[in-house]
């Protein structure tokens, strides 16, 4: 029994249009116009593969097919939100291979004993409305419902307004429900399939990650009649905290990842010395106890900068998850499917955040990964070929049918 790739290339087509750009990447930011066209898509051909469709109070939505029996449901399911000129493949994939399945399992006339229901969560990207994977976060009860419709957007405007305005601020309440499994078919958005020659990821679990900021105080003066021996210039500490967070992910080794992504300087023009700098720090790993090794030597690192520069700092770690494990019982009958299904594979961990981290807290979950032509994503250069995708959607299905099967 195999998924209908010929179908599954032809909705990929179609949902891809909506948001496309000019370069053939995808801007569907979050409960925008777009968002809701790409809504409306799915739930029309939802209903059309005779799910029955419900939407939450953050406007998760849900498709249900039903079972012979009335047990918690394998959920499937991921996001159709993207981030500004992202790809058409991070998010739109999943929802499209779980919908695959659900019509897979109409052709072969198979009435599973659980019910297989399809999940689309709102704003998982975090690119409009922060924090990312709000909606996900709300069901498991990480995030209060109140916070998550007052958060705003950079216009100002809030999420819960959006929600309604698009039509899709739902009644059904956004908590924990019973499930059998949560699954997420994704891309990897990193170089190791495409590398390895293989089709699909079976993930194990979401690496530890570590967020701070910090905020650098020198003294803004003239750029030209100050001279170099009496300047406390933020921006040049900020220089070296940037490549000495990079020398940490070296000296550490191994699997750890560290990214000062985020630089504010002020006032950020060209004849002033830079009184002011705000910057990100990012660091992931497997191992929580790598992460603690590395936070004292951002410590380190950020006081010895500013130290040298003669600026005052404030250095706050705001921001940690621990590794997330998928349960052993899903990634082994992921594995099966895979094996079954003749897929080269591997196990692999997830570098990135996704959905499936917050549904582990509430009940078993797992993720296939497709292969990342380069390891890009966030990108219009996004890529998977479709002898992957199918190799992933077929793992998917066959995945989903034996935990539906299961008493
Ligand atoms: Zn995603």
């Amino acid at each position: 029994m195999r998924i209908d790739r010929k179908r599954l290339e032809r909705s990929m087509d179609d949902l891809g249009r909506i948001g496309e750009t000019p370069r053939g990447g995808l801007t569907r930011l979050a409960l925008t116009d777009d968002d809701r066209r790409g809504r409306d898509w799915m739930v029309a051909h939802m209903r059309e593969a005779g799910l029955r469709v419900t939407v939450d109070q953050m406007g998760n939505i849900f498709g249900e097919r039903a079972g012979a029996e009335a047990l918690p449901p394998v959920l499937m399911g991921s996001h159709v939100d993207s981030v500004p000129t992202g790809g058409k493949y991070d998010g739109q994939l999943g929802v499209l291979c779980g919908l695959e399945t659900i019509r897979a399992l109409n052709d072969h006339r198979i009435r599973t004993r659980r019910p297989v229901t399809l999940v689309i969560f709102t704003n998982e990207e975090g690119a409009r409305f922060q924090p990312a994977m709000i909606a996900s976060g709300v069901m498991a009860g990480k995030i209060a419902l109140e916070d998550a419709y007052n958060t705003r957007d950079a216009d100002g405007i809030r999420l819960a307004d959006e929600l309604e305005r698009i039509g899709y601020l739902g009644s059904e309440p956004c908590v924990a429900r019973p499930f059998r499994a949560y699954l997420e078919l994704h891309i990897e958005q990193g170089p190791i399939l495409e590398e390895e020659g293989l089709s699909v990821g079976v993930v194990e679990g979401i690496v530890a990650i570590s967020w701070s900021r910090l905020t650098i105080h020198g003294v803004q003066d003239h750029a030209g009649p100050t001279p170099m021996r009496i300047r406390h210039d933020a921006l040049v500490a900020a220089a070296q905290v940037v490549t000495g967070v990079r020398r940490i992910a070296h000296e550490i080794g191994g699997d750890l990842v560290t990214t000062v992504g985020r630089l504010t300087v002020s006032p950020n023009i060209v004849n002033a010395i830079p009184g002011k700098v705000a910057l990100s720090i990012d660091m992931r790993d497997p191992k929580n106890e790598t992460l603690d090794r590395a936070l004292p030597l951002v410590d380190r690192v950020v006081r010895d900068a500013c130290e040298r520069e003669g600026v005052r700092y404030e250095l706050e770690h705001y921001w940690r998850v621990p590794f997330t494990p998928f349960a052993p019982d899903v990634v082994g009958a992921v594995e099966r499917a895979a094996k079954a299904g003749g897929v080269r594979y591997r196990r692999i961990l997830s570098g990135a955040g996704h959905d499936a981290q917050y549904m582990a807290a509430i009940g078993p979950a797992g993720m296939i990964f497709v292969p990342s032509r380069g390891g890009r994503s966030h990108c219009e250069e996004e890529f998977t070929p479709m002898d992957d995708i199918e190799n992933g959607a077929n793992t998917l299905f066959l995945v989903a049918l034996e935990l539906a099967e299961q008493a």
